[in-house]
């Protein structure tokens, strides 16, 4: 048995925050879901125009966002008190659960900015537990190269190798998601077994990768989504030069989604509930 390509999210351009540029896949439209996964942003620009204004204290409620960073330095604070360094190669991972006020601001005034920032849903029974943060350093991220070139990068999850196993620094949670970035070189391929019942997608962010066998592979391209049929194992080929791409996997929640901007729950009254508790400044307070 093998994953297989059964859809296509493109990536769209628009902004969001206080007018930072970037790439939404996911969570484009409604219907593009991937569920656990609500969201899927890259932004990448050279042009401090694209990114300066960065994402001044916002509210969140009922999920997860994990921001994953390439180039560039951005400072999280929150109404907890967290202050967390976001550097090249590192990540953050925050559960807004009842709720959670925070920035993400660029501590640069040039240069190359790029990372990810992806929103995973939490099951009902947990939107509404007390907002955490953690913060992950580069060399806390689980790394193997591949046999053939490549390399792998394990923010969240396990993968197994001819090597070994390689554990990343984020387990543990309801949806076991898998958080991989993987860089393989020209003619490179990437075998990965999923857990049964797991959504799955890649997102190619340099390059086109190719899901199946060779024989019968089809392409996702660059700055796209390509969405994981099937069960089994999945097979990833750097189809027209080296390829970069995300793969993410998680046990899907099966449960009804209603979102109004940064607030995602099970029903219309809960999203009613948090904005009124955004106005009244009860949002993070039990
Ligand atoms: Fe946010």
């Amino acid at each position: 048995m093998s994953r297989r390509l059964q859809q296509i999210i493109p990536s769209h351009a628009t902004s969001d925050g206080a007018g930072v540029s970037l790439r939404r896949s996911l969570g484009a439209t409604q219907g593009a879901r991937v569920d656990p996964f609500l969201m899927l942003d890259e932004f990448f620009s050279d042009d401090p125009d694209d990114y300066i204004a960065g994402f001044p204290a916002h509210p969140h409620r009922g999920f997860e966002t994990v921001t994953y960073m390439l180039d560039g330095h951005m400072l999280h604070e929150d109404h907890l008190g967290n202050r967390g360094d976001l550097m090249p190669g590192g990540a953050q991972w925050m559960t807004a659960g009842r709720g959670i006020i925070h920035s993400e601001m660029p501590q640069q005034e040039s240069g190359r900015m790029r990372g990810f920032q992806l929103w995973i849903n939490l099951p009902a029974a947990e939107k509404m537990k007390p907002a955490s943060y953690c913060d992950i350093r580069p060399e806390d991220i689980g790394e193997a190269e591949l046999p053939g070139g490549g390399l792998v990068r394990v923010i969240a999850g396990r993968v197994t190798l001819a090597n070994g196993e390689v554990a990343g620094p984020v387990q543990g949670l309801s949806t076991e998601p898998l958080y991989l970035d993987v860089r393989l070189p020209a003619g490179g391929s990437f075998v990965q077994a999923l857990p049964a019942g797991h959504s799955a997608f890649v997102y190619t962010y340099e390059g086109s990768v190719a899901v199946g066998s060779p024989a019968d592979a089809r392409r996702v391209p660059t700055q796209a989504a390509g969405v994981l049929g099937g069960e089994g194992e999945v097979e990833l080929h750097a189809a027209d030069g080296p390829a970069r791409f995300l793969l993410l996997a998680a046990k899907p929640l099966g449960e009804p989604v209603v979102q109004y901007g940064p607030f995602v729950m099970n029903t219309r009254e809960e999203i009613e509930q948090a904005v009124a508790d955004y106005r009244n400044n009860r949002l993070t307070s039990a």
